[in-house]
């Protein structure tokens, strides 16, 4: 074994068919072959977690969350087997373990569990046997001795905590994007690849929906101070280091959330639902609307909610989110109003902070008000930055 452990991971589209996953066993071999002892993290092959969720709901709309995991987390174990035979195949000595064979302990909260420990001895008694160690993502043991998963996108948290725990050199997260970006890149054709990003902006950027990190995983990077490399699978470029930096100052970028439900109601029945969300705790934002109260969950957790709402006392709208990230004092909500009005898209709540602007959407018009927040509150500002960095 060597001292420089690199743990690198490679979500769902890189490792979606066996020619992905033989490009994924060339990269870790290359690695490997620098002198470093590699620990790889897999997700489940694209669309395998969706389609085992579908099969999940075709039983029960709020199935047995114990089992939900025991069926989730099977996809991981599909992924991580075909590349550990694809290693061998190509002359290497590699070896598959499970969330619960790694060690990974978690607390019990099924579906949005917690890595609350990693036993490492497992993974370090085949690295010093020379082998490539592939550990299934997204799952891990609670202290009760059920399987359990870390929420949807929990590979990276996966990656990044052993990389805390094993004391890697480095954690490369490959994807199917060569970076982070100003904003989703498959929405707004202008957003810009980010060489760095501190680990505070990239935390609002996770929380507010640029799922390309998993929140808690730039959470635990944060904490540890361990630099985070994002790269994609596909190209060999620079890729963009998430770590220690001082905040921009102004706005970072614009993040985007999909599959929300606003819900509206008298302050009572809000207040009754925020504290329902929190006891069992779902997320939740409060949201102004013109003239009533709301609240802001996921489409997913809806389903639990309507277990205590009584429906005839609420209002419920499929939305979506268009959030500003960063300090902006140019962030004024009617600016923003006005902005949006011109091309006859309405803001239908919001929310605010010091360091974001959350707003509400119809669905339909997500996109169109990404380029356009974007192309004013991003790309004009950035001009503006970069000529007055010229004068002065
Ligand atoms: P993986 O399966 O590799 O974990 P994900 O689908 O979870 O990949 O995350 C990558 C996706 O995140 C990209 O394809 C992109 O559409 C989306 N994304 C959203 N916001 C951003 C952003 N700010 N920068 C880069 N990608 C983003
Ligand atoms: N397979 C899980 C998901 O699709 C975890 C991950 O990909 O990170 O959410
Ligand atoms: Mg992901």
């Amino acid at each position: 074994m060597t001292d420089s452990i690199i743990v690198q991971k490679f979500g769902g589209t890189s490792v979606g068919s066996i020619d992905r996953i033989r490009a994924v066993a060339e990269q870790v071999i290359k690695t490997k072959e620098h002198g470093h002892s590699v620990v790889v993290v897999v997700s489940a092959m694209s669309g395998e977690t969706n389609r085992l969720q579908v099969l999940a709901n075709q039983v029960d709309t709020l199935p047995s969350s114990r089992e939900l995991d025991v069926l989730l987390s099977a996809g991981e174990q599909v992924s991580m087997s075909l590349l550990a035979m694809t290693l061998q195949k190509l002359g290497h000595d590699a070896v598959s373990l499970t969330g619960w064979q790694a060690g990974i302990q978690t607390d019990e909260k099924h579906a949005q569990a917690r890595i609350i420990g990693i036993n490492t001895d497992a993974i370090n008694q085949q690295l010093q046997l020379g082998k490539i160690v592939i550990v299934a993502g997204f799952q891990g043991i609670t202290e009760q001795g059920n399987i359990s998963t870390l929420g949807r996108g929990g590979s990276d948290t996966t990656a990044v905590t052993l990389a805390g725990y094993l004391g890697a050199k480095e954690c490369q997260i490959y994807t199917d994007v060569d970076g982070v970006y100003s904003c989703d890149p498959r929405v707004v054709t202008a957003a810009r690849k980010l060489d760095t990003i501190g680990f505070q902006d990239m935390i609002d950027m996770a929380k507010y929906g640029a799922k390309v990190l998993h929140l808690p995983c730039v959470e635990f990077a944060e904490q540890h101070n361990l630099p985070i490399r994002v790269l994609s699978s596909f190209s060999p470029l620079q890729g963009t280091l998430v770590k220690a930096q001082e905040s921009s100052g102004g706005v970072v970028g614009v993040a985007l959330r999909r599959n929300l439900m606003q819900i509206t109601s008298n302050n009572e029945t809000i207040d009754k639902l925020v504290a329902q969300c929190n006891e069992q705790e779902l997320e939740v934002f409060r949201v102004l609307s013109k003239d009533q109260s709301g609240v802001v969950v996921s489409q997913v957790d809806l389903a639990k909610l309507m277990q205590v709402i009584h429906e005839e006392a609420v209002h419920i709208d499929d939305v979506c989110s268009v959030s500003l990230i960063g300090r902006s004092n140019l962030s004024s909500i009617q600016a923003l109003e006005a902005l949006l009005a011109e091309d006859d898209i309405e803001i239908v709540s919001h929310s605010l902070c010091e360091r974001h602007t959350m707003m509400l959407l119809a669905p339909e018009y997500l996109d169109k008000a990404a380029n356009i927040i974007h192309d004013v509150y991003v790309d004009q500002n950035e001009l503006l930055s970069v000529s007055k960095r010229r004068v002065s």
